[in-house]
């Protein structure tokens, strides 16, 4: 008896081209923008992890999926692996700030649910070596852009958590205004009021209690707050929608300052999410790197993503007899000339060969035979309007740019 294999629980197949063009889209606007492709592993230390996120965040205590050696966990996040890489790859000894971008799965241990896999994919853009502000506002403008071509609507929520000084504070105020409720909130609120106070704000279960709490940015000290302002300030000047939300805290120890979630207009969905961390590389290095970055969920991108459309212009290739060289000569043009072969050439038969091209409504067809080879031509045919000609392979590519819309 065979067993069923099946793909593992909460991990999901990547079918058809939108994937790999939303991968497009966000790749060349990054690029634009003067940022660089970095790939890290998709096996870490487990280290890398623990102590910057911080060992009561919801990833290091119960999403990461260790390898049998322990000492090794499949990647969660991105932005650790790329200080990471930063360090031990030198890349503070080139022009800071250096601006790194990434594309691949992270896998998290989660309870598998609508729209949440556990091997997802990100989309990360960092910055790494500026303090300034402007970086920031540099992140969203990039995000917005983004979402502006694939004509999602969004919103930022934008809060700032302050630095390690002030956000002793803010933690204590927190939890004195909580205090009094501690009978009454959920589990993890009780663990989180000892373990990570600001963790009580973004509670998904006591939220009335948790509306009313102390405003974290009531109590930034003047630094912090003269940071955060610069922020705000750019963002009103370039017209980019954002709210102050005090629930806004990210999971994540290795934050300060400046945090923000991208969410879309209409389905207020969490698309993405990020902040500075200027205080993440200390766990490795003695340097500071000072950085901010983002990371967009892409599965939950591409089910919003309505207005995709393959742009590619597509031909449908028959063939007539024999497969002479002359035949692949054609093909490999086509296709060098930015067009989509669609065909089904083993089909001996003529007859079904068109009957699979009309099934996929192809319009435009070449027919390569071998009479016409000998002349060094094949037949065009636009099934729309009846057009039908024969064309010089030398003149091919440019006949049919003029031809197929
Ligand atoms: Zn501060
Ligand atoms: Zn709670």
């Amino acid at each position: 008896m065979q067993s069923k294999i099946q793909v593992p629980r909460g991990m999901h197949d990547i079918l058809g081209n939108k994937f790999i063009s939303l991968f497009d889209i966000m790749k060349d606007i990054a690029l634009n923008y003067g940022f660089t492709y970095i790939e890290t592993p998709i096996i870490e230390s487990r280290n890398l992890f623990e102590r910057p996120l911080g060992p009561t965040s919801d990833i290091v205590e119960k999403e990461m999926f260790s390898l049998s050696s322990k000492e090794y966990v499949l990647r969660p996040e991105g932005t650790a692996p790329v200080v990471r890489a930063y360090i031990e790859n030198g890349l503070f000894s080139l022009p800071q700030p250096q601006k790194l971008f990434y594309f691949g799965p992270m896998l998290r241990k989660e309870r598998p649910q609508k729209s949440r896999f556990r091997e997802h994919h990100q989309f990360g853009l960092e910055i790494l070596g500026s303090e300034s502000p402007i970086y920031d506002a540099f992140i969203v403008n990039v995000l917005w852009e983004i979402f502006k071509v694939l004509k999602i609507e969004v919103i930022f929520f934008v809060n700032s958590i302050g630095c390690q000084d002030c956000r002793k504070i803010i933690k204590e105020k927190i939890k004195n205004y909580y205090k009094p409720y501690l009978n009454k909130v959920c589990d993890d609120c009780k663990r989180r009021y000892k373990v990570n106070p600001l963790r009580l704000l973004d509670c998904k279960v006591d939220v009335e209690i948790a509306e009313s709490a102390p405003q974290i940015i009531d109590f930034l000290c003047e630094q912090c707050q003269e940071k955060f302002e610069e922020f705000l300030e750019i963002l009103d000047k370039i017209e980019i929608p954002y709210e102050i939300k005090n629930n806004i805290v990210r999971g994540l120890d290795y934050y300060n300052n400046t945090v923000f979630e991208v969410f879309s207009e209409k389905e207020s969905l969490a698309l993405g999410g990020g902040g500075r961390y200027d205080n993440l590389a200390s766990f490795f290095t003695k340097r500071k790197v000072p950085g901010v970055g983002a990371a967009l969920g892409v599965e939950r991108i591409l089910e919003l993503w309505n207005n995709y459309k393959e742009e590619k212009k597509v031909i449908g290739v028959v063939r007539i007899g024999e497969v002479n060289k002359f035949f692949f000569e054609v093909i490999n043009l086509l296709a060098r000339g930015g067009f989509r072969i669609i065909e089904s050439f083993g089909k001996e038969n003529i007859k079904q060969q068109l009957e699979f091209l009309n099934s996929l409504n192809v319009r435009y067809h070449i027919f390569i035979g071998e009479v016409e080879s000998k002349e060094e031509q094949v037949v065009f045919k636009d099934f729309k309007t009846g057009i039908y000609e024969k064309i010089h392979i030398k003149n091919l590519i440019k006949e049919l740019t003029k031809r197929v819309k």
